[in-house]
């Protein structure tokens, strides 16, 4: 806890802090044990985090600002959603009635559904369409506390219309103000017009959209979905080798349907995260722990698909390969918004303890997007992205299937989601709310 707190003389608090959140429990997800600051105090200046600690040396400091009383209240980082496909068109219901009527999800896709007839919606609605519901999309999420996605394209699997998806995503961020990290999923799946010619379009995706969209600067890392009903582990070693060639991060879909030797793949590209792994094997779990990429789970698809095969969390665990939880937000396999509803699914199903899975969606998501320097833990210098919960004890975010739990959710030191009348709280200091 020492190395955290930065002492610094009254003089210069005065000069520095904009607002000070007093009187809350600060839940740090710093590394090692998620320890609490039972009453506890933040301090934001310039949209990050200037100062924390005990309210005791809070006072001691007698820092000139305005308060923000929330007594008893818990500040978490703002969540993170390391994996969506939360820009996109049309619904798949009919592919969940079938479902339920004992049809897999590979018989779907054999049969024209799945991931295509997302893609026919997608190409249909053009760009304002896909900004304008996908900002929906995100607003419903904030209220949840999450405040940084990352948002894959996939759903265009053309030049022009993963060119779409791409933008939409920038401009969702744009217009709520929410980190958005992109991610470029050209191998999600072979469109109607390159059937049977699977490796023709590799070579598209790879010599020609990737570049393209590279250059156009609307590429943060690079993705892919490894699978039998996806593409191979070869198809994808091109594609990363020409990421790695433009300097981009990878991640890969791997493992969910079927083991593809898929956590190697990515392991052996020093890929950020691996996502799913129901199928891993013990050399992939190895080669996660040695490359350390973050292991992204997604309860939500295991859930949707009635998977019966669960990732080894046990052998990932004691491999000290960190965990992710993430939602998988997608109309047809994962159709969840909420990370609380995920963290949930992953601590009944894969057996995760709540202290995991808000690691999950906290410090080993930003891991997972490469920015863990920037956000996901409370630390002074990291930008102030909190989420603030009507809870006493964290565990309870983790444990309600509701979404109703979220007091303020705050971007870079900015309030952008609040529970009513938080402005007339502040009581000290000038009373500017300029954080407001
Ligand atoms: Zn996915």
């Amino acid at each position: 806890l020492r190395q955290i707190l930065n002492p610094v003389s009254a003089e210069r608090v005065r000069l520095a802090f904009d607002l000070a959140i007093t009187g809350v429990r600060l839940c740090p997800m710093t590394d090692g044990p998620a320890a609490t600051i039972d009453s506890g105090a933040l301090a934001l200046s310039a949209g990050r985090i200037a100062w924390l600690g005990t309210m005791h040396e809070f006072e001691a400091l007698r820092a000139n600002c305005p308060r923000l009383p929330l007594d008893g209240r818990c500040v978490t980082p703002g969540f993170i959603d390391c994996h969506t496909h939360l820009v996109h068109a049309g619904r798949r219901t009919d592919e969940f009635v079938q479902r339920l009527e004992g049809v897999s999800y590979a018989e779907i896709s054999r049969r024209g559904g799945g991931i295509a007839s997302t893609v026919q919606a997608t190409r249909a609605a053009g760009f304002e369409l896909l900004a304008s519901v996908g900002e929906r999309r995100v607003r419903r999420a904030l209220a949840g506390g999450t405040t940084r996605f990352e948002i894959k394209s996939g759903y265009g699997l053309n030049l022009e219309s993963e060119r779409e998806m791409l933008r939409a995503a920038r401009a969702i961020g744009t217009r709520t103000g929410a980190s958005v990290h992109t991610t470029f999923l050209g191998l999600h799946a072979v469109p109607r017009e390159f059937a049977n010619r699977a490796e023709d379009y590799v070579t598209y995706a790879v010599d020609d959209m990737l570049p393209t969209l590279a250059r156009e600067g609307l590429v943060d890392s690079v993705d892919a979905f490894c699978e039998h009903v996806g593409f191979s582990p070869a198809q994808v070693r091109r594609l990363f080798e020409r990421a790695k060639a433009l300097g981009l991060p990878v991640r890969l879909h791997a493992d969910q349907l079927s083991d593809s030797h898929g956590a190697a793949l990515a392991a052996s590209f020093g890929a950020l995260s691996a996502d799913h792994l129901e199928y891993t094997n013990s050399d992939g779990v190895a080669a996660l722990a040695a490359a350390g990429t973050v292991a992204v789970l997604l309860p939500g698809a295991f859930h949707f698909l009635r998977e019966t095969q669960r990732p080894p969390v046990a052998e990932l665990r004691a491999a000290g390969v960190p965990m992710a939880v993430a939602t998988d937000w997608n109309p047809g396999s994962s159709p969840v918004a909420s990370l609380s509803v995920a963290m949930n699914l992953a601590c009944i199903y894969f057996g995760l303890t709540p202290s995991e899975a808000l690691a999950g969606v906290t410090r080993n998501a930003a891991r997972a997007l490469g920015c863990l320097d920037e956000c996901g833990t409370l630390e002074v210098g990291k930008r102030a992205d909190l989420a603030i919960w009507n809870v006493e004890d964290i565990a309870q975010i983790v444990e309600s299937l509701d979404d109703d739990l979220l007091h303020s959710a705050w971007i870079g030191g900015r309030c952008v989601v609040s529970a009513p009348r938080l402005k007339e709280l502040v009581t000290a200091g000038d009373g500017s709310g300029r954080a407001f």
